[in-house]
């Protein structure tokens, strides 16, 4: 482990240069895979890729555990780096992200071949690299994204170049650097994995048109996937979401309540899966929220509602969308602004169904609750606030049918039932984890499978043994 002189020493050079105060040897060109120019990533990325098809998949499941070790060493680094340079989020709930990504990321298990016999032969599928893979990375998860792809791309036998968020570049570019050690040490290709020091859309491009990237992965808004869907290449898009929850008169309200602060509140709310507007029958609601406040959340009423959407959001011609300066701070701060002294996990208010707070996905510890009759109307209004993005839902019912009626009628990639929104990503939930959840073009929890294409062997000359 780091201790954690070392850790505080390392991280406060990077904010030092990211505020252009000072020198950071990590980014002066001293990253491993992080290239001043994209044309050069590029050539790198396509040298590594050569040597790499010559790599046995045990030797790609050395690399996978080094990346492992070094993201659990590492985990809170990253997490003070990311909450620096980003502004967004919690150090500690970032911690745990990184953790899950290193203990939960499946590897080259996930390469399950299939086999077909009978009196014409013997015919293998097998699961092959794509070649290289671009992916470009959201600011929310920087590198926790770059860190969980790379580890999915490589046990799937392909190389990786990046294009990360502008605004958590350094972050991405340190779980690149990581990323390339692992796999050094490991005795793997050089830059098998590779970046630039300072990503744009023009970069995003050249990486895009390159003829050598077969596969692009988009981690992000609507933009960047429609973007890349429209390349012409095999392209997974992961893209926004804005997750509704249901509590309906049959649930465990005290454990609904705790475990509804703890998912919307996780990371100030930044994971694409969190609880984004709560729905709960009339009858439950005022319990909800008592044990909601007692267990982390502060409810905010009348006037302050109106103050904190002028924080929060932005109208332009009655339309309302995010005030970017806000997204994933601190419940405490946006209390400040309301003249309130507190610091809470987590504001909550109740709000008409239409209200703001329920209809723009805000990445912000802001939990609207809207009070509904009957299942059909929590249903309604939450297939509503979801907008058909097929992302993320969830709901607190001990009611089978209501269960099953909201899990069709929504058809999100993750519908989480009496849990906190992160077991839907293995967290206090059986499977295993991704960053990229790729509702748009169905894979869904993206993994090495997601990485690859198959590829038929047929010997039609016997060689089965019955
Ligand atoms: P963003 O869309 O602003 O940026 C994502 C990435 O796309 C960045 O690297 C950005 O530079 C790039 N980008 C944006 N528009 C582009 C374009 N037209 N062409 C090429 N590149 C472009 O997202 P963000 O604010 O960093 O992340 C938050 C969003 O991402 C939320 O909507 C959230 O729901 C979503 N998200 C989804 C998943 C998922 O797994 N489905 C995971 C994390 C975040």
């Amino acid at each position: 482990m780091l201790d954690e002189k070392y850790i505080s020493q390392l991280v406060e050079s990077v904010i030092k240069n990211i505020s252009g105060s000072g020198a950071c040897p990590l980014c002066e060109g001293n990253q491993l895979g992080v290239f001043d120019k994209m044309e050069d990533a590029l050539a790198a990325v396509a040298k590594a890729y050569k040597l790499y098809r010559n790599y046995t998949v045990a030797q790609r499941e050395k690399m996978i555990a080094n990346i492992r070790r070094l993201t659990l060493e590492e985990a809170e680094v990253m997490a003070k780096m990311g909450v620096e340079e980003t502004g967004m989020g919690r150090v500690e709930d970032k911690i745990i992200k990184h953790q899950v990504v290193a203990n939960k990321t499946p590897g080259t298990e996930d390469l399950a071949p299939s086999v077909i016999t009978g009196d014409d032969g013997l015919t293998l599928i097998e699961m092959a690299p794509f070649g290289i893979i671009g992916s470009i990375t959201p600011s929310t998860n920087p590198s926790e994204t770059v860190i969980c792809n790379s580890m999915g791309m490589i046990a799937g036998g392909n190389a990786v170049v990046f294009n990360p968020h502008p605004n958590a570049c350094k972050v991405a570019n340190y779980a690149v650097d990581l990323v390339n050690r692992a796999i050094l040490e490991a005795g793997g290709p050089e830059n098998l994995v590779v970046s630039v020091k300072k990503p744009t859309m023009e970069t995003s491009k050249m990486m895009m048109e390159c003829p050598n990237v077969k596969m692009l992965v988009a981690t992000g808004g609507p933009g960047v996937v429609k973007t890349l869907l429209s390349s012409g290449k095999k392209a997974i898009g992961a893209g926004a979401g804005n997750p509704p929850v249901i509590v309906d008169d049959t649930a465990d309200i005290e454990k609904a309540a705790k475990d509804i602060v703890a998912g919307a509140s996780f990371d100030n709310n930044l994971p694409c899966i969190a609880e984004k507007e709560c729905f709960a029958f009339g009858k439950v609601t005022d319990d909800l929220i008592k044990y909601m406040t007692e267990n982390g959340a502060y409810l905010i009423k009348g006037d302050l509602i109106d103050k904190l959407v002028k924080v929060a959001l932005v109208e332009k011609d009655g339309k309302y969308s995010i005030n970017k300066k806000w997204v994933g701070k601190n419940a405490g701060l946006f209390l400040k602004e309301l003249g309130i002294s507190a610091d809470p996990r987590l504001i909550i208010c109740e709000t008409p169904a239409n209200h703001p707070f329920v209809q723009v996905e805000m990445m912000m510890p802001i939990l609207p609750i809207v009070r509904v009759k009957n299942i059909e109307e929590a249903i309604e209004l939450a297939v509503q606030a979801e907008h058909g993005c097929r992302h993320s839902a969830h709901i607190h019912s001990k009611n089978v049918d209501r269960l099953t009626a909201f899990a069709r009628a929504v058809e999100t990639t993750i519908f989480v039932k009496n849990a906190p929104s992160y077991a839907g990503i293995g967290v206090g939930g059986e499977g295993y984890t991704t960053f990229t959840i790729a509702g748009p073009t169905g894979e869904g929890l993206t993994a090495t499978h997601s990485f690859t294409r198959q590829r038929r062997c047929v010997m039609a000359d016997g060689l089965h043994i019955v």
